[in-house]
Order: C-alpha cells, then structure tokens, then sequence
C-alpha cells in the first residue's frame, strides 16, 4: 500500500544575470524537478527585468515556478541554497551579478519570520520582476496577507521595466 503524504504548494522565484542566463534558469528548474520530494507544477515564461540596487550589471532573466513538495521550509532552503552552490552563485557584490538566484516566495499559508529565513519573501509585493511571472502563474492564489497575487500587482509601484523574454 502506498501511504500519501501530504505535500504543500509553494512558489519559487529564479533568477539569473550572468553567463547564458536561460539556460542557468532551466538547469536550477531541472535540479529542482530531480529532487523526489520536490514535483514542479507549473513554469512561467521568462521576463527580462533591469537591475535593482547595483545597476552597473546586465539584465537579469526572470521566471517563477509553482512547486509541490513534502519538504519542510527550511529543508527546502536547503536545496535552494544548494543549487545556487552548485551553479556557483557569485556572492561578491551585494545585489551585484549571479549566476542564479532562488528565493523561496511563498510556502503554503505559512509565515516564518526568522534570521534566514523569511516567507512570504517580503520583496514580493515590491517588486515587479517578481510579482508579474508569479501573477503569470498564481495570479488568484491568496498572499497570506489577504490579497491576491494579481491585487498586489495592480498596486505596485516599481517603475523598473519587466517585459516577456519567452
Ligand atoms: P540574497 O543574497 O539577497 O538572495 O539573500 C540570500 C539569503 O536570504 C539566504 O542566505 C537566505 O538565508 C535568506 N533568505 C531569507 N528568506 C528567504 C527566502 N524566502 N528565500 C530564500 N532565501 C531567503
């Protein structure tokens, strides 16, 4: 007999400014599909965005995912980080140029205020690079705050400029 166990849908926010930025994008969604607790939903298009902080750098690339998972939060930021090693994520330059960078935007209904670690992830109702790939996906799924993705996005105020990639 197989024994069900619960899985939790969470969203993930990829992004990638360095090197052949698609395919850091598609090699981090494969790593995560590799990983058996982790079944990846739905994929967004990919949206390139301007800088945000360090504007002397390219532009960045980037996508949001829809996930199910049997991980915990901090298990899944585990793997996140992990991927990010992997794909050898330049830390030099705070919100300086990175191979690849995962956040974790929502996890189920929950909220985790801690040190390292922070859902939902609370760039999301600032950032437009953010909130329109996740709109693409998620846009009626209910920000534990109260608001649906697609409310946030028409109230935000980011003037940086996202247009489809792909
Ligand atoms: P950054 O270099 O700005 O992407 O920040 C990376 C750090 O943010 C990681 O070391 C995490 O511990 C921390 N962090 C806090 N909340 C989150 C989250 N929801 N998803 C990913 N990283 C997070």
């Amino acid at each position: 007999m197989q024994i069900e166990t619960e899985m939790t849908p969470a969203f993930i926010g990829l992004g990638s400014n360095v090197g052949d930025r698609e395919e850091n994008i598609k090699k981090a969604i494969s790593l995560l599909k590799n990983n058996r607790k982790i079944k990846v939903k739905k994929v967004s298009s990919l949206y390139e965005t301007e800088p945000v902080g360090y504007v002397d750098q390219g532009e960045f690339l980037n996508a949001a995912i829809e996930i199910e998972t049997d991980l915990t939060p901090h298990e899944l930021l585990k793997v996140t980080k992990g991927i990010e090693e992997k794909l050898k994520r330049d830390r030099k330059i705070k919100w300086g140029p990175r191979t690849i960078d995962l956040d974790i935007l929502l996890f189920g209904d929950l909220r985790i205020d801690e040190p390292h670690l922070n859902v939902p992830h609370p760039e999301i109702k600032n950032r437009a690079f953010v909130l329109i790939p996740l709109a693409e996906i998620a846009g009626q799924i209910i920000h534990p705050d109260g608001k649906t993705i697609d409310d946030l996005l028409r109230e935000l105020i980011d003037v940086k400029s996202v247009r489809k990639y792909r």
